[in-house]
């Protein structure tokens, strides 16, 4: 997506294309997807009901869009009777247009923010802007990449795709801070910390997200890292909180197990440092806003619910897993994915949001090797999805236009060749002989570091390629077989 919000999802390849000429780019998602990776997979083997656990995340969800009208009101129930207001909203229009009335009824100027996907999908903060209030991201991410004037590119670090060195120049120059270059981690914290606190002590509303709303108490709850969520819903007098209506769960009990796989899911922690639990406004005696609003944001999760194939997709707990478990997203990062969701679900539900005729390369956008199911906390049948919406793709395509689209001609030779030989045992054998024994002699060090042939010289372009075994599967079984029955004979 460009700054300027339009989506370009359409353009992936040409996006991801770029992106993998940006070295500084690639240099900031190999640091982050491998510690991202490796905290995931500590947290995850310190639980060795970690399974057992997805099973329950994945039963809760499930309840939950099974029961989804019934629990939508009976959270709104819970919330009005805490002193709270709900606000329907169907589209991002009707969302914008319930802040920014609360926002004008109360004379509000300032606003400061914590991060949220449902208000960046929305995009909350360019309706704000138009309507003359000033907004200040306060997540360190966002805060960035506002100062910036980009865009996220990972659901859970938005600012992934920089490195400090870039941060410190956009501080300096935005900020003025002549002391950023060299600053470090640590300093660049002081300077947003600093900056920050003036936002939050004189806003007069706060907004955030949710990352779930339980029916049977009308709580919200924002996990996060930094406390910047909890002051921007404690300190201004009014907080709203824009809620995708796939957030609900049934049972306040519920979050003992989401929280727990939530946690391990997204930064590989066992819990985030702070998780805030809001339940209507501040009672007498108590610290708080005066106002608690939830807008409660349906915006195309209804038409995506009535699909039998894909309503799981609403069972995302948005924690960003699948995206760091996924070769294209650790290579192409969140731009190249055109729009505010990134990675496999994103390739899943941004065609589903903006229509598949403007995302039609995002379904293509996965090796469908599996990695996203693998490590989904909820177990979301991804690659199964993405099936599913190049099956759409092509049944739109064959609509339009009469006939079965065009494959280009490399892949049309390249799986004739393949079922040709498929289809003739003895030929399949001597080509893949063949093949192997060219491979090897090319190789050195078991890798193969170029290829020369027209498009499998891409594949080499950017990666080794590693040798072929010395045997094939089948070989090395018809081999095993035959000494396990002549030991059976001896
Ligand atoms: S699809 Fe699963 S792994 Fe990916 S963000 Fe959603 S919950 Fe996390």
């Amino acid at each position: 997506m460009s700054a300027s919000h339009e989506p370009t999802s359409h353009t992936f390849e040409a996006n991801a294309r770029e992106a993998l000429a940006n070295a500084r780019l690639q240099k900031a998602l190999g640091a982050a997807s491998g510690r991202f990776v490796s905290h995931r997979a500590s947290a995850v083997a310190e639980r060795p009901d970690f399974e057992e656990l997805r099973r329950c995340g994945h039963a809760i969800k499930q309840e939950a869009l099974d029961r989804l009208p019934q629990l939508l009101e009976q959270f709104e129930e819970h919330v009005v009777a805490r002193g709270g207001r709900v606000h329907w909203a169907r589209d991002a229009e009707e969302a914008n247009q319930h802040v920014i009335r609360i926002a004008k009824n109360e004379n509000v100027k300032r606003i400061v923010k914590s991060k949220s996907m449902a208000t960046e999908e929305i995009h909350l903060n360019h309706a704000l802007e138009a309507a003359g209030f000033e907004v200040v991201e306060t997540d360190l991410g966002e805060f960035i990449i506002q100062l910036d004037k980009d865009i996220p590119s990972h659901i859970i670090a938005p600012a992934v795709h920089l490195t400090k060195e870039q941060v410190s120049e956009i501080f300096e120059r935005e900020l003025r801070e002549t002391n950023a270059p060299g600053a470090g981690i640590p300093g660049l914290n002081a300077i947003a910390r600093r900056t920050l606190r003036k936002s939050f002590l004189s806003a007069e509303m706060g907004i955030s997200g949710a990352n779930f709303a339980a029916a049977d108490s009308g709580s919200i709850v924002i996990v996060e890292n930094e406390g910047n969520a909890g002051l921007c819903s404690t300190l201004p007098r009014i907080h709203v909180a824009v809620v995708g209506i796939e957030k609900l769960v049934p049972r306040f009990d519920d979050l003992a197990v989401m929280l727990k796989l939530l946690g391990r899911s997204a930064t590989g922690q066992r819990l985030t440092s702070y998780t805030n639990f809001i339940t209507g406004i501040a009672g007498d005696g108590e610290e708080g806003p005066e106002q608690f609003h939830v807008i409660l944001l349906d915006n195309g999760r209804s038409k995506i619910y009535d699909d039998d194939h894909l309503w799981g997709s609403l069972r995302c707990i948005r924690c960003g897993a699948c995206l760091n478990a996924c070769p294209v997203y650790k290579r192409a990062g969140g731009h190249a994915y055109g729009w505010v969701y990134q990675g496999p679900i994103g390739a899943v539900i941004t065609p589903q949001y903006l229509g598949l005729e403007r995302a039609p390369a995002l379904p293509y956008a996965s090796s469908l090797c599996g990695a996203c199911f693998e490590v989904c906390p909820v177990k979301i049948e991804i690659p199964h999805m993405l099936l599913e919406l190049r099956s759409q793709v092509v049944e739109a395509s064959t609509e339009a236009s009469g006939a079965a689209p065009k494959r280009p001609f490399f892949e049309s030779l390249s799986f004739g060749a393949f079922a040709f030989l498929g289809r003739r045992p003895k030929l399949w054998d001597f080509a893949t002989r063949l093949g192997r024994w060219l491979l090897r002699a090319r190789s050195s060090d078991g890798q193969i570091p170029a290829l020369s042939l027209p498009l499998l010289n891409r594949w080499t372009a950017r990666r080794d390629l590693r040798a072929p075994a010395r045997e094939t599967f089948r070989e090395e079984w018809a081999r095993r077989r035959g000494r396990a029955d002549a030991e059976a004979d001896a």
